[in-house]
C-alpha cells in the first residue's frame, strides 16, 4: 500500500496498476513518501465517481448557503491541521516553512473562504426587469458545469489546489484534482478533510500521477465539462488541444516574464526591496515574478548596488528553518535549467553582479545540487533570451531605460503578460503607467500580494481567463 493513496469516491484507494513513485525532500534528497501512481484508468474512475455525484448526488442541488456552509467546514479542518500541512508542504516541495506557514496554507483557507462567502451571499438566479416582450418574464441563471478538472504545478501546490477546487465546489461542481509529481502530498491529503467533514462521496477527488497520461485524460474525457490548468504554457497549448475534442471551456494560467518599473522617483530603498522581493521569493519559482527589473537611468548606477548589497544578505539553507529565506529549487533538474540560463545570459551579456553558482559551505545533509545562489545580469538587452524566456528560479535581469515611454514598450514587449509592477513615489503617475501595461495585475510599490477576493489572471500567452475574485466564481458557471 502506497503512503499516500488516491482519493476517489470518498476512499483512499491504491492505483489500479499498484504502482507507485517515490517523493523527496529536495533539500537532502532524501525519500519522503510513496505516492500511488494513477494511471489514464484511475482518472477515469475519479471521473466517473465525479459524474455520479453530479448527476445523481446531493451536491448541486443544495443551496448556495449549504454549500458555503460545508466549504468553510473544510477551511476549518485545515486550518486545526495547519502544522502538518505547512510541514508536508514545505519537505515535499522545498518552499521555507516560513512560506509554508504564512502564505501556502493561509492562502488556502482564505481562498477555501471566500468561495464559501460567494457561495452563501451571490444569487444563483436573477430576474431581469424590464423586458422588451411583454407581458414575458426573463430570469438570469448561474449553474455549475457539471465535472470539472484541475491540474496543477509543484510551485505553490497547496494554495493552487484550492483555487480550483474552493469555486468549482462553491459552483455546485464536482471535481478531480491533479497535483503535480514532485508535490502530491498536501492535495493527497485533503481526502482526510473531506472524509472528516462528510463530503458527499465523488465531490472531490484527487489522483496523482505523470501528466501525460493521468492529466492527458483530464482535459480530454467526454464526460469533463470543463478543465482547468496551471502550468507551463507549453502544456497549456496541448490542454486547449485535447480540451477542444469536445470543446470543453478552458481556464489556463501560464507562464510570465514580468516587468517591474523602477521609475525615476521611486524611493529607492523600498523599490530595491520590492523588487528583490518580487523576484528571489521562492527563488522565482513563482509565475508572476518580477524578473525583469526595468531602471530608469538617472538612478541605475545607485540602485545596481543597492540590489547587489541587500541579495548578499538572503539567507539560503534548509527550508524547514525558520531563520531560512531560500531553500532548494524543487529539483536537481530545475537547478540545471536555471545553470543553462546563467550560461547562456554569461554568452549573452557577460558576467551577473552577483550570484551565478550554486551555494557553497551549505550545513551538513544538504544536497548542493538543488540550491542556487540569487542571479542578477545588470545592462541586460530586453531581446536577450534572458530577459524574453521563463527561467523559473533566481535569476533578474536589469534593464536600463530612458524615458517612460520606452519603460512600457520594453516592460510589453514579451509574448508574456501575467503581471509586473511599478515603483514611484507619485501614485497618481504609478497608476498611469500600469494602465499602460497588458498584463492581468500590476502592484504599485510592493510585489506578490494576491488576494482570494481579487481577480487573477493573464494576458496574452500567460492564460485564458481569471481564477478569484467572483470572476473566479463565474468561470465555474454556466450562464442561462
Ligand atoms: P508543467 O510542466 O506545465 O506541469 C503542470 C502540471 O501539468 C503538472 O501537474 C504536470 O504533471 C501536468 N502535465 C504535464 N504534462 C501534461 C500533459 N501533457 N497533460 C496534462 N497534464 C500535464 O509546469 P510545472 O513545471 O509544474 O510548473 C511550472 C510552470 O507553471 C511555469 O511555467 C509557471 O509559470 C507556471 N505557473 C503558472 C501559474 C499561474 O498562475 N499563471 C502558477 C504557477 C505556475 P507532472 O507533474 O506529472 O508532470
Ligand atoms: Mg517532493
Amino acid at each position: 500500500m502506497a503512503d499516500y493513496q488516491l482519493f476517489i469516491n470518498g476512499e483512499y484507494v491504491d492505483a489500479q496498476s499498484g504502482e507507485t513513485f517515490t517523493t523527496h525532500d529536495p533539500a537532502t534528497g532524501e525519500a519522503i513518501g510513496e505516492i500511488a501512481k494513477a494511471g489514464r484508468e484511475d482518472s477515469v474512475r475519479a471521473i466517473e465517481a465525479a459524474r455520479k455525484a453530479f448527476d445523481e448526488g446531493p451536491w448541486p442541488k443544495m443551496s448556495g448557503a449549504e454549500r458555503g456552509a460545508k466549504i468553510n467546514e473544510i477551511a476549518d479542518a485545515i486550518e486545526a491541521k495547519a502544522e502538518k500541512f505547512s510541514e508536508m508542504e514545505a519537505r515535499d516541495g522545498g518552499g521555507t516553512i516560513k512560506k509554508a506557514m504564512f502564505a501556502d496554507v493561509p492562502g488556502a483557507v482564505g481562498a477555501f473562504r471566500w468561495f464559501a462567502k460567494l457561495a452563501i451571499e451571490e444569487a444563483d438566479e436573477v430576474e431581469v426587469p424590464g423586458t422588451p416582450f411583454p407581458p414575458s418574464q426573463n430570469w438570469v441563471r448561474y449553474e455549475p458545469h457539471g465535472v470539472t478538472t484541475g491540474i496543477i504545478p509543484w510551485n505553490f501546490p497547496f494554495i493552487m489546489a484550492a483555487w480550483k477546487l474552493g469555486p468549482a465546489l462553491a459552483a455546485g461542481n464536482c471535481a478531480v484534482l491533479k497535483p503535480a509529481s514532485f508535490t502530491s502530498i498536501t492535495a493527497l491529503m485533503l481526502g482526510e478533510v473531506f472524509q472528516e467533514v462528510d463530503l458527499p462521496p465523488g465531490v472531490a477527488n484527487v489522483v496523482a500521477g505523470p501528466g501525460g497520461t493521468c492529466g492527458e485524460e483530464l482535459a480530454v474525457n467526454p464526460l469533463v465539462d470543463k478543465t482547468a490548468f496551471t502550468g507551463s504554457t507549453e502544456v497549456g497549448r496541448r490542454i486547449m488541444q485535447l480540451a477542444s475534442g469536445t470543446v470543453k471551456p478552458v481556464t489556463l494560467e501560464l507562464g510570465g516574464k514580468s516587468a517591474n518599473i523602477v521609475l525615476d522617483d521611486a524611493d529607492l530603498d523600498l523599490a530595491a526591496a520590492c523588487v528583490l522581493w518580487g523576484t528571489f521569493f521562492h527563488n522565482g519559482q513563482v509565475c508572476e515574478s518580477g524578473t525583469r527589473a526595468l531602471v530608469h537611468k538617472s538612478i541605475y548606477d545607485e540602485f545596481l548596488s543597492l540590489l547587489v548589497d541587500r541579495a548578499g544578505k538572503i539567507v539560503i539553507g534548509n527550508q524547514m528553518d525558520f531563520n531560512t529565506d531560500l531553500g532548494p529549487l524543487v529539483s536537481r533538474s530545475q537547478v540545471e535549467t536555471v545553470e543553462r540560463y546563467v550560461a547562456l545570459g554569461r554568452d549573452e551579456v557577460g558576467e551577473p553582479i552577483c550570484g551565478g553558482h550554486r551555494p557553497e559551505g551549505l550545513a551538513d545533509g544538504l544536497d548542493a545540487a538543488a540550491f542556487y545562489t540569487p542571479t542578477i545580469f545588470a545592462g541586460v538587452p530586453n531581446s536577450a533570451k534572458i530577459a524574453q524566456e521563463e527561467i523559473f528560479g533566481p535569476v533578474l535581469s536589469v534593464i536600463p531605460y530612458e524615458t517612460e515611454d520606452e519603460a512600457i514598450a520594453i516592460a510589453n514587449d514579451s509574448i508574456y503578460g501575467l503581471a509586473g509592477g511599478v515603483q514611484s513615489s507619485n501614485l497618481e503617475r504609478a497608476r498611469s503607467v500600469a494602465n499602460r501595461m497588458r498584463t492581468g495585475t500590476v502592484w504599485i510599490n510592493d510585489y506578490h500580494l494576491i488576494s482570494p477576493e481579487r481577480p487573477f489572471g493573464g494576458y496574452k500567452q500567460s492564460g485564458i481567463g481569471r481564477e478569484l475574485g467572483l470572476n473566479g466564481l463565474r468561470a465555474y458557471q454556466q450562464v442561462k
